[in-house]
C-alpha cells in the first residue's frame, strides 16, 4: 500500500507539552512530509513560567516580565522549538492556564482548528491523567479534544470548508504521562503500547527543549529529561530513545501483526544492540 501524507494534529494543554511529550514523533512526521499542526490550549504564563513563579510565589528577587510580554516570550520559545523539529503550524488558543476546564468555549476553539485541519491522527494527553483528580489541565485538554472531534464534523463548523479531504480522526494516540509520579499515576499511564523510535531526531528534540527558557529547560535539564524519560521508554526494547503512546482505538489487521522492529530485534545479537544504547544526549552541545 502506498504511504500517503497524513494530517497529524497534537492538542496539548501547556506551551511546552508538544515538544516534551511528542516532539521527536512530530519531527519524524514532519520529515516524512506529513502536515503537522500543534494546538496549544493555554498560554502557560500563570503556572509554567517558572521564572515568574519564583518571583510571585517565593519572593525571589528578579525582574519579571509583565503578563503580555511573558506570553509573547513563551510563544516565541515554543514556536522556535517546534521549528527546529520541522513543525511550522502552531495555534495558540491562549486560554488561561491558572484553571483549565472542559468548557464549551475550549471545545469550540479546538473544533474550529480541527474542522480546518481535518486530522487523520490526533495526539493528546491521556484523559485519565492523575485519574482526572489532581491533574493540571492535561486531562481537560484531552477530554475537550475528544469532544471537539464530533463538533468539528457538524454543519456549523464544516460550513465553507472544502468537502474533499474531510476526515474524522482515524486514530488517537495519548502521550504517556511523564510529568508527575504520585499514587494517582500508578494506574499505568506511563506504559505505552506504541513506541516511536526517536533516536534519529533526538538531538533536534534536545535543541527544541533548549529553547524553553521560561521553564529552565535549556542545558542540563533538557538533557536529563530526555535521558530519563525517553531513554527509559526505550530501554527494555533496546531503543536508545523512544516516545511512548497509548492508542485509543484497536489496530485492525488482516492477520496477526508483527512489527519490523520486533523482528529485527529478535534477530540481532545483544552485543550489537547494546552497543547502540551507549549514545547519550549529554553529548549534544549546549550553546547558551
Ligand atoms: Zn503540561
Amino acid at each position: 500500500m502506498q504511504e500517503s501524507i497524513l494530517n497529524v494534529m497534537a492538542v496539548v494543554c501547556h506551551p511546552a507539552d508538544a515538544i516534551d511529550g511528542a516532539g521527536g514523533t512530530l519531527a519524524l512526521h514532519a520529515d516524512r512530509g506529513d502536515l503537522v499542526t500543534v494546538v496549544v490550549c493555554t498560554h502557560g504564563v500563570d503556572t509554567h513560567d517558572l521564572e515568574r513563579n519564583d518571583v510571585f510565589r517565593y519572593g525571589v528577587q528578579r525582574e519579571t516580565l509583565d503578563h503580555g510580554t511573558a506570553l509573547g516570550r513563551k510563544e516565541r520559545e515554543v514556536a522556535e522549538g517546534l521549528r527546529l523539529l520541522g513543525v511550522e503550524d502552531v495555534r495558540f488558543l491562549r486560554f488561561p492556564d491558572e484553571l483549565l476546564m472542559v468548557t464549551r468555549d475550549l471545545i469550540e476553539a479546538i473544533a474550529e482548528v480541527m474542522a480546518e485541519v481535518q486530522p487523520h491522527l490526533l495526539v493528546l494527553h491521556n484523559p485519565t491523567e492523575d485519574l482526572g483528580l489532581a491533574d493540571v489541565g492535561h486531562a481537560d485538554s484531552a477530554i475537550a479534544a475528544l469532544k471537539a472531534r464530533y463538533l468539528a464534523n457538524t454543519p456549523r463548523f464544516l460550513e465553507g470548508k472544502p468537502v474533499p479531504g474531510r476526515q474524522f480522526p482515524a486514530q488517537i494516540f495519548f502521550m504517556c504521562m511523564n510529568g508527575k509520579t504520585t499514587v494517582l499515576t500508578a494506574a499505568g499511564e506511563r506504559w505505552g503500547n506504541v513506541l516511536v523510535d526517536i533516536t534519529p531526531v533526538v538531538e533536534r528534540k534536545v535543541r527544541a527543549m533548549d529553547c524553553l527558557t521560561s521553564q529552565y529547560y535549556p542545558g542540563d535539564l533538557a538533557r536529563k529529561c530526555i535521558e530519563d524519560v525517553n531513554g527509559r521508554m526505550g530501554l527494555h526494547w533496546r531503543l536508545p530513545y523512544a516516545e511512548a503512546f497509548q492508542s485509543f482505538h484497536p489496530d485492525i489487521h488482516s492477520h496477526l501483526p508483527v512489527n519490523p522492529y520486533l523482528l529485527d530485534r529478535a534477530a540481532t545479537p545483544a552485543a550489537e544492540e547494546l552497543a547502540r544504547m551507549k549514545i547519550t544526549v549529554t553529548d549534544v552541545p549546549f550553546d547558551s
